[in-house]
């Protein structure tokens, strides 16, 4: 996969997260470069749904812009930096505010957990990051290093994180997976509302989420990948590998 097929994929991955409610006119995604893990593909700010392949822009992990620049960075890259310096095994990074996640950011009373297969992938142990326990008291955005660290050490080796407040941050081993992820992450939530309000709930057991979790596959995220291309018009390129094989670090 060349750099300018990665670029096109993370276009799609903004337009598809758009079309399905994970982004609004806000929130991000961006991969990991194939060959230097210390640089990270981002779009200039800029609302996902009209992010184009000259919006992409390469940084450092401290966020340092480095080659073409389009326009103004995001002020909160820093949330993908600090994700990539601490986790080797992540290679793309959702950000975003879905609406039926941040309830469960600020809720006391209930926590955010799968309770259906598809969701899976979520995890069994979703932490809730806090800005003001080291911050005080902020306009919530992630706009440092320092910040971006102090959350990625809340995230540790998990796929997501809350953020209290604001919204989460979606980790994957490729841009399939952390959209993936993503999408099901926002149906778990409006799901679990819903069941909610049926009374006491059921959620996925830790045995039957790390099932999920092993027999995850590439397949499955091309099945999905593949509809949502097709339903923000854009280009689905099939990745050859196997059934049932997953990825692997240059599957991005
Ligand atoms: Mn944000």
């Amino acid at each position: 996969m060349t750099i300018d097929e990665l670029k096109q994929e993370l276009v799609t991955a903004n337009h598809i997260l758009a079309h399905e409610g994970v982004l609004d006119s806000f929130g991000h995604v961006s991969v990991r470069h194939p060959t230097d893990p210390n640089r990270y593909f981002l779009s200039r700010a800029r609302a996902p749904e009209r992010v184009t392949e000259s919006d992409i822009m390469e940084f450092t992990l401290e966020g340092k812009s480095v080659g073409a620049e389009p326009g103004k960075p995001y002020s909160e890259r820093f949330i993908h930096g600090s994700v990539y310096e601490a986790r080797p095994d992540v290679m793309s990074v959702v950000h975003n505010h879905s609406a039926n996640v941040v309830p469960f950011s600020v809720s006391k009373k209930w926590r955010l957990r799968p309770i259906m297969h598809m969701c899976g992938p979520i995890g069994g142990d979703i932490p809730n990051w806090d800005i003001r326990t080291k911050f005080g008291d902020t306009n919530l955005l992630v706009t440092s290093m320092d910040m971006g660290r102090d959350m990625a050490r809340t995230l540790g080796d998990r796929p997501v994180s809350l953020m209290r407040g604001h919204g989460c941050i979606v980790t994957g081993p490729s841009i399939r997976a952390s959209v993936f992820t993503s999408i099901y992450m926002e149906i778990n939530a409006e799901m679990l509302f819903k069941a909610l309000s049926l009374g006491d709930v059921e959620y996925l057991s830790d045995g039957e989420i790390a099932a999920i979790a092993k027999g995850r596959a590439g397949f499955t995220f091309e099945r999905g990948w593949e509809n949502w291309c097709a339903r923000v018009d854009r280009p689905y390129v099939s990745r050859d590998w196997a059934m049932g094989e997953g990825f692997s670090k240059t599957d991005v």
